[in-house]
């Protein structure tokens, strides 16, 4: 064994993973076992590769949390073994798989590059091989003897983002996925350049990995419109399973102040249930009581989600549910940074 990074590839599915047959024109799935063979411009890269493959990969459509679970998994069982871990899913859903991914796992000291493609590998014009290479460069990249990534990112079309800040805004182009609130952490064009001042940098823990497999599913994502019914948030908020609310509300976390809808909202929240308050504009942070508009929602409790992404709004809320907290508890680390989630400002 050489003193080289080792980097395991984790493949769950989506288009990365499809090649062309040339004879039928169709699109397969490709071996990954087989990757440094296949593209041999890997065998370049200063790292030794192996790869892993879920035994029936997905399209990111079909994500869920047993499946995020099973990535946890696959990175736990080999965390002492590599050095860094580039995980490939359908783009559709990574932002949320990948936000998860960062509160799933705890003391991270490694990095994990999520990242997949627009085009299948195998196709000419494909934006894999550079998400891929780039995303493989970015895992074994140390400094002073410490890897410069120890945290959960996503890469794609050469910008390395905080996974839980991202958000996917395209379908079609190659740039498919951005991060309103927070830059990049690099940039890949004729150098690939880390911008330090926003990396995540580890405290030095002595304890290990701490990994969290039990998400609570019993939420929902809110997002409000004008016109919505009363029967329609009714029959939302009365499930009698539901645990946590991720409200999309307007501008800087404005709802309506009719007395229905405030009603309905105290209910809830005297149930027990967790309602955050996150805004449906892209960019920018909720500010409760701002507005007269928010006031209402300020005072009964509800949890302000500031400048989270409903992506790592909805994956928060699910991990910290499964923790036990009280109500007070609960508010105090939702509204606070976990994994760099919070843009840390007053709001
Ligand atoms: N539908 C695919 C998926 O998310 C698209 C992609 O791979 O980007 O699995």
């Amino acid at each position: 064994m050489t003193n080289k990074p080792n980097i395991l590839i984790v493949y769950t599915g989506g288009t990365i993973g499809m090649i062309k047959d040339y004879k039928t024109n169709a699109l397969k799935a490709f071996d990954f076992s087989q990757i440094v063979d296949k593209i041999p411009e890997l065998q370049q890269l200063n790292c030794n590769i192996t790869s892993i493959s879920f035994k029936d990969p997905i399209d990111s459509s079909n994500m869920n949390t047993s499946y995020y679970v099973e990535i946890v998994e696959i990175i736990e069982e080999n965390y002492s073994k590599f050095d860094g871990f580039v995980v490939l899913t359908g783009s559709d859903t990574m932002a949320y798989t990948s936000s998860a991914i960062s509160f799933m796992l705890d003391n991270l000291q490694k990095p994990i590059i999520f990242t997949g493609s627009q085009l299948p590998i195998g196709d000419l014009r494909t934006d894999a091989k550079e998400n891929l290479i780039t995303s493989i460069e970015v895992a074994s990249a140390r400094k002073n003897n410490q890897p410069v990534i120890s945290e959960v990112c996503l890469y794609f079309e050469y910008k390395l983002y905080r996974a839980n800040r991202t958000t996917k805004i395209n379908a079609e182009q190659f740039e498919a996925f951005t991060s309103m609130n927070y830059p990049p952490l690099a940039e890949s064009g004729v150098h690939l350049t880390f911008h330090e001042q926003y990396i995540y940098q580890p405290k030095k823990e002595t304890a290990g990995l701490i990994v969290r497999k039990n998400l609570v599913t019993d939420v929902v994502i809110l997002k409000l419109f004008p016109g919505i019914t009363e029967t329609t948030v009714a029959s939302i908020l009365n499930n009698n399973n539901l645990k946590g609310v991720v409200l999309e509300s307007y501008g800087a976390g404005n709802a309506p102040n009719v007395a229905w809808f405030i009603k309905l909202l105290e209910e809830a929240i005297n149930k027990g249930i967790k309602i955050i308050n996150i805004t449906q504009c892209a960019g920018g942070s909720v500010i409760l009581g701002h507005y007269d508009t928010s006031v209402s929602l300020k005072e009964m409790g509800v949890i302000s989600g500031k400048d989270m992404t409903t992506e790592a709004a909805i994956a928060k809320l699910m991990y910290l549910l499964s923790e036990n907290l009280t109500t007070k508890q609960f508010k105090n680390f939702y509204e606070k940074p976990l994994r760099g989630e919070i843009s840390n400002k007053k709001a």
